[in-house]
């Protein structure tokens, strides 16, 4: 597994991180522990020692279950991650509260790494000015945990504000090669360099939409690499930066954890040829896409019932496979209160995505060109 020593922070994590929010569900929406605890144990086995949990993940149960599953394995071995959701937090009694919910849901002695999770430029004054940070620094140095630094959902003018703002052990944000422009994109990549603060990668498949493309992409892929996966050239793209620490992949299968090992137990960035491959790709993509929507579920829940993300998943499926009868048979297994006519336009789905996707229009546009199908 190719690690990436970090000489600042005395760790040495694995290239490949494990996002823990994503692991298969059974019917009612539980973490399938069995197979959750296969995969995990599979990735450790692999080198995989970085795990990525939060507050929010699994409706809140992944850092119980994250616990539970890593107290199996040796402490000093392996680097846990954890976040405090700061769109919950208005006070530093907030914070309080909801730490030690975290704490005890965690049931370890430190954690490695914990982050102010989805700032952006608004949040992260408001954590200033409640007395958030200056806290977290006391736990900190209070050892209960060793690093501390925020995950990002933002422009990149509000990224630099925050980066800039202190000397911050790491930073964690959505990159990989069809997002290059949008949130902190390349320009916040190549800030993280000049200040070297370690970079955690998130989303580098885009909440896989890059694991499945077009057949055209494939084609420019395919004879440089035989049968490596769609996935693994994402990653490599996002992998291949040398300020990234860990790239995160929030793994659903064991299909999945193979194909991610076989990626990165023996790494080989990008050569010149493949990257203009990829550059290519993007192109080929960003001619398809109907929204950047990643699946992210920030928007959720709706008070009216609409499945934001799960019609935009089949309204983008649709514009980039042109795949009419997947799409007509998704649409139609849509919930009839899931769809776009339920929306009251109440504008609370737009205030919290990361991505400040124009949902209601989105809502509109994908709502007739789905029911034309
Ligand atoms: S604007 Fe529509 S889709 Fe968004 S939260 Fe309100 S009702 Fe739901
Ligand atoms: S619409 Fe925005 S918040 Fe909702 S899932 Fe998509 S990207 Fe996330």
């Amino acid at each position: 597994m190719e690690t990436r020593v970090q000489e600042t922070l005395g760790v040495e994590p694995s290239l490949l991180g494990f996002g823990c929010m994503r692991f298969p569900t059974l019917e009612g929406g539980a973490i399938d522990e069995e197979q959750a605890l296969a995969m995990l144990d599979r990735a450790w086995e692999g080198g995989v020692n970085y795990f990525d949990t939060a507050y929010f993940y699994h409706n809140g149960k992944s850092e119980e279950f994250m616990g539970r599953a890593l107290a199996r394995y040796p402490r000093e071995r392996y680097y846990l991650t954890s976040k405090l959701p700061t769109t919950l937090i208005h006070s530093l009694d907030d914070a309080k509260r909801i730490y030690a919910e975290q704490r005890a849901r965690l049931q370890t002695e430190y954690l490695d790494f914990y982050l102010l999770h989805n700032l952006n430029g608004a949040r992260w004054r408001e954590m200033v000015a409640a007395g958030v940070v200056d806290w977290c620094l006391e736990r900190q140095a209070a050892g209960e945990f060793r690093h501390f630094g925020f995950s990002f959902h933002g422009s990149y003018e509000e990224f630099h504000e925050i980066l800039t703002a202190r000397r911050w052990d790491c930073c964690q944000i959505q990159l990989n090669y069809m997002d290059t422009e949008t949130q902190a994109g390349l320009k916040g990549y190549r800030l993280t360099e000049e200040l070297g603060v370690p970079l955690i990668i998130m989303e580098p498949v885009k909440g896989g939409a890059l694991a499945s493309p077009p057949p055209e992409v494939m084609d420019l892929f395919a004879p440089l690499r035989p049968g490596a996966s769609a996935s693994s050239w994402a990653l490599r793209w996002a992998a291949s930066l040398p300020n990234v620490m860990t790239v995160l992949s929030g793994m659903s299968t064991m299909v999945q954890v193979e194909d991610n090992l076989a990626t990165f137990q023996h790494f080989q960035p990008l050569s010149g040829t493949e990257r203009a491959a990829v550059d290519r790709a993007a192109e080929c993509f960003r001619q398809k896409v109907r929204n950047g929507c990643t699946g992210c579920q920030y928007c959720m829940p709706c008070p009216a019932g609409v499945d934001i993300p799960g019609l935009f998943q089949v309204w983008n499926e649709y514009a980039m496979f042109q795949n009419r009868d997947r799409a007509r048979a998704k649409w139609k297994d849509l919930d009839e209160e899931e769809r776009p006519h339920r929306c009251v336009s109440c504008g609370a789905c737009e205030e919290k995505c990361p991505q400040s996707l124009p949902i209601r229009a989105d809502l509109l546009r994908a709502g007739e060109e789905l029911e034309r199908l």
